[in-house]
């Protein structure tokens, strides 16, 4: 039996693969068993932001694997507290709760939500608002916040205690909260697996307003468009606007599985001893690889990616058989006329790996992918869609 057929027989049938086996890479190269080369224009979903093997963080996570691999979150680690240091210091925010993906992520955001509003305001306060088009990952509390019910169906009952809104419709949410006690308030800046929906700026500014003076943690929910991806460190920065809670996964481990809830001022001390807690999570060796990527999300890197982004709208807004182009830095989705999963199997067939989302073909390149790998993969693309 080959991996394919042992994959296929053995492994729970949740994924579509793609005939396509991956044994190595480095950059933005990935090479398959055959030793046929792509380049690399998903990074996973959106996880390794400085590429495959990438040695600066390769050889902090390796340092870490000599000295501890794991330790209960018991003792203290260097790594853990020099990471939610780091991400203090760059966000402005008060504590950082260590899970190890987006949906833990959440699930750490809602809990600090619900806490203090039902400490402040009562124990009917637990409602979370989210909106339509959302995704906020798979267990059943994440699934109840996920605005989409194609995802819900066969999982019912799911989490009680959510409402989803009408992104861009201020005024919906302020008839809720007449008649609901509002919780939270938990958005994605850019609808990620919805389609790379980005929200409108009033809007976001409106929900951020409405928010505070109702005393409602404003939850960001950025484990896709943060740590750099859409040219600012998290996406809410590109909004002017400063939520009470950021939760983030994806791209912070650069390979390596981490979330990580971070507290604002406003709710910073709403998890106490024993509220709330995870055995992974905070892992020395996934935290010490972190540490090497938010470290480097400076302003240069940030610039570069405004860069390349500017020149993928460019390359696309008036290509043959392109219908429109979404998204902000290395996230972007183009809507195109044949359907976005051939033009994913064109590309495979041509040496790109890209990603859908909705009816888009979804590009979440690394964040310092090279400008010769990027011409090449954008004209590999542009030749798919027509
Ligand atoms: C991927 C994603 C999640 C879920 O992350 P997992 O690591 O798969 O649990 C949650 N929210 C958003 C916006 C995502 O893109």
């Amino acid at each position: 039996m080959g991996i394919k057929e042992t994959d296929d027989k053995y492994v729970a049938g949740t994924y579509k693969r793609f005939p396509v086996e991956i044994i190595s890479g480095k950059g933005s190269v990935v090479k398959d068993v055959t030793g046929k080369e792509y380049i690399d224009m998903g990074c996973g979903i959106g996880v390794t932001s400085f590429g495959i093997c990438d040695d600066t963080w390769k050889d902090a996570v390796v340092a870490q694997l000599d000295k501890v691999q794991h330790m209960s979150n018991l003792y203290y680690t260097e790594p853990c507290a020099l990471l939610a240091k780091a991400l203090c210091e760059k966000t402005g925010m008060k504590k950082v709760f260590f899970g190890n993906s987006g949906a833990e992520a959440n699930e750490c955001a809602i809990k600090a939500a619900r806490k203090y509003s039902q400490d402040k305001k009562g124990s009917e306060w637990f409602t979370i608002v989210t909106l339509k088009n959302s995704f906020h990952g798979r267990t059943l509390t994440t699934l109840a916040a996920t605005g989409q019910e194609h995802y819900h169906e066969l999982f019912t009952p799911l989490t009680p205690g959510f409402v989803h809104v009408t992104a861009g419709d201020i005024d919906e949410l302020k008839k809720l909260a007449e008649s609901t006690k509002i919780a939270g308030v938990m958005i994605e800046c850019i609808q990620g697996e919805g389609g790379v929906i980005p929200l409108e700026a009033e809007y976001v500014k409106a929900l951020r307003k409405f928010t505070e003076e109702n005393d409602i943690p404003l939850i960001a929910d950025e484990v896709q468009t943060g740590n750099g991806r859409t040219g600012c460190l998290y996406a809410y920065m590109n909004y002017g606007i400063v939520p009470d809670i950021v939760s983030t996964a994806k791209g912070i481990g650069g390979g390596l599985p981490l979330g990580a809830c971070l507290l604002g001022e406003k709710c910073q001390n709403a998890l106490g001893y024993g509220d709330h807690g995870s055995t992974f999570g905070g892992n020395p060796v996934c935290c010490a690889g972190a540490l090497t990527i938010i470290n480097r999300i400076d302003e240069k890197l940030l610039e570069e990616v405004k860069k390349k982004s500017a020149y993928i709208f460019n390359a696309f807004k008036d290509a043959e058989g392109v219908e429109d182009i979404s998204g902000m830095g290395l996230m972007i989705g183009i809507k195109t006329s044949r359907p976005a999963g051939e033009v994913v199997s064109a590309c495979i067939e041509n040496g790109v790996l890209c990603l859908t989302a909705k009816d888009r073909v979804r590009l979440l390149p690394a964040l310092n992918i090279s400008w010769d790998l990027l011409e090449k993969a954008v004209d590999i693309i542009k030749n798919a869609c027509k």
